[in-house]
């Protein structure tokens, strides 16, 4: 096939799919408003062009092409769509390769140059990136996402030290997203601490975070823990209090300090009242089984019984049904405990099984509370299911 014809069927490829890209992408982006890739991607039209052609013949194309502003969003459509499909060898040669023409040195380098970075961070090549990146920062356009990809380095590489320092020192102090993770970092230097039993640092550093972002309900969460570690029982049920405020989903996760605070306190009715006010704003599996728990504790086995009973009316729960069970189990006659006792290992197994958290933004679960989604990487989006 001569190239002029080579040339017309890509023509053609590229036209027809980018068509029905463009059709596909209005109907998706009325569904999505407001949702939309950077770097001239039209990935469905591409597509259709992988998918007529080999990569050799995509590559000489990509070489006759004149690179020009006009064809320059083709080009790094294409290296985008490279980048996804895993071949980080092309995408990284078509970005240097831009980036070595004096149009694109004029009026799209600082483009090309992020796209470079995503390619070596995609490859693992973190130093290139971040030397890219640091030197992208000047350019006030590109300065944020600099630096959210200079923070994704740190993160990756866990360097929770470096990441603080970068995302307050380049960071603008009313920028939401970048004070949020920040806050995730003495977070995550919190942590640290405490494993250490060094707790005035943790506390420090808690602090540090709710001064960042207020919102944040990992820094309450530890901060407590800290006044828990530290026997300030009362303070640590002040700092509690917050986190309804902060990010109501996770109360839930509070409420096994709110008890050691008030066992030790001496309140349990008081722990009763923090139930009852909990379940009253968020009803959940874990709220139901403390209560009869705690009634159990303070009144009689029957009492907590009964209380179950009435509330598993009206939610059902495979865990609240199981507590239910235990509580039977000691007071059934020596056959049906028997049975009590098969059914309570099912509901076990069965429970072994449910995801107790959940990524609200990519749906990942799992039985841990990641405070960074291990799938997307969302920071505080790993959120604690309430039923089970
Ligand atoms: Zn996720």
């Amino acid at each position: 096939m001569d190239m002029f014809a080579l040339w017309l069927l890509i023509a053609v490829a590229v036209g027809l799919g980018w068509v029905i890209g463009h059709h596909q992408r209005l109907a998706f982006s009325e569904e999505h408003s407001g949702s939309s890739d950077s770097g001239g991607e039209h990935p469905l039209a591409l597509s259709y062009l992988f998918e007529a052609f080999d990569s050799p013949t995509v590559d000489s194309f990509v070489e006759q092409l004149e690179i020009t502003e006009r064809s320059a969003p083709l080009y790094l459509a294409i290296a985008n769509y490279y980048r996804k499909q895993g071949d980080l060898e092309r995408s990284t040669l078509i970005h240097q390769k831009l980036l070595g023409e004096s149009i694109i040195q004029d009026k799209l380098a600082s483009q090309v140059t992020f796209e470079l970075s995503q390619d070596y961070m995609a490859a693992g090549l973190y130093d290139r990136a971040e030397s890219v990146l640091t030197g992208l920062l000047k350019d006030d356009d590109w300065h944020e996402r600099s630096l959210l990809g200079l923070l994704e380095i740190y993160e990756r590489e866990r360097d929770w030290l470096v990441a603080r320092e970068k995302a307050l020192t380049l960071g603008s102090r009313k920028n939401k997203r970048i004070n949020r993770r920040a806050a995730q970092y003495c977070c995550e230097l919190a942590e640290a601490e405490l494993r250490r039993s060094k707790r005035t640092n943790a506390r420090d550093l808690a602090k540090e975070a709710l001064s960042i972002d207020k919102t944040c309900a990992r820094a309450s969460l530890l901060l407590a823990r800290v006044e828990v570690e530290t026997s300030n029982y009362q303070a640590a049920l002040n700092v509690l209090k917050q986190i309804e405020h902060q990010d109501a989903s996770y109360v839930v996760e509070s409420l096994d300090l709110a008890q050691e605070c008030c066992t030790q306190l001496d309140q349990r009715e008081k722990f009763r009242r923090i139930l009852d006010y909990v379940w009253e704003r968020q009803p959940s599996s874990k709220v139901l089984i403390k209560s009869a728990e705690v009634i159990a504790q303070l009144e009689s086995t029957r009492e907590a019984t009964e209380y179950l009973q009435s509330k598993l009316d009206e939610f059902p729960s495979l865990a609240g049904l199981k507590v239910l069970i235990e509580l039977l189990i000691p007071v059934a006659d020596p056959e049906p405990k028997r049975w009590i006792r098969v059914v309570k290992g099912v509901m076990e197994n069965i429970l072994h099984q449910e995801p107790t958290y959940r990524c609200e933004n990519c749906g990942f679960a799992g039985h841990t509370l990641h405070w960074q989604c291990p799938s997307c990487r969302q920071w505080a989006a790993v959120k604690p299911l309430l039923w089970t």
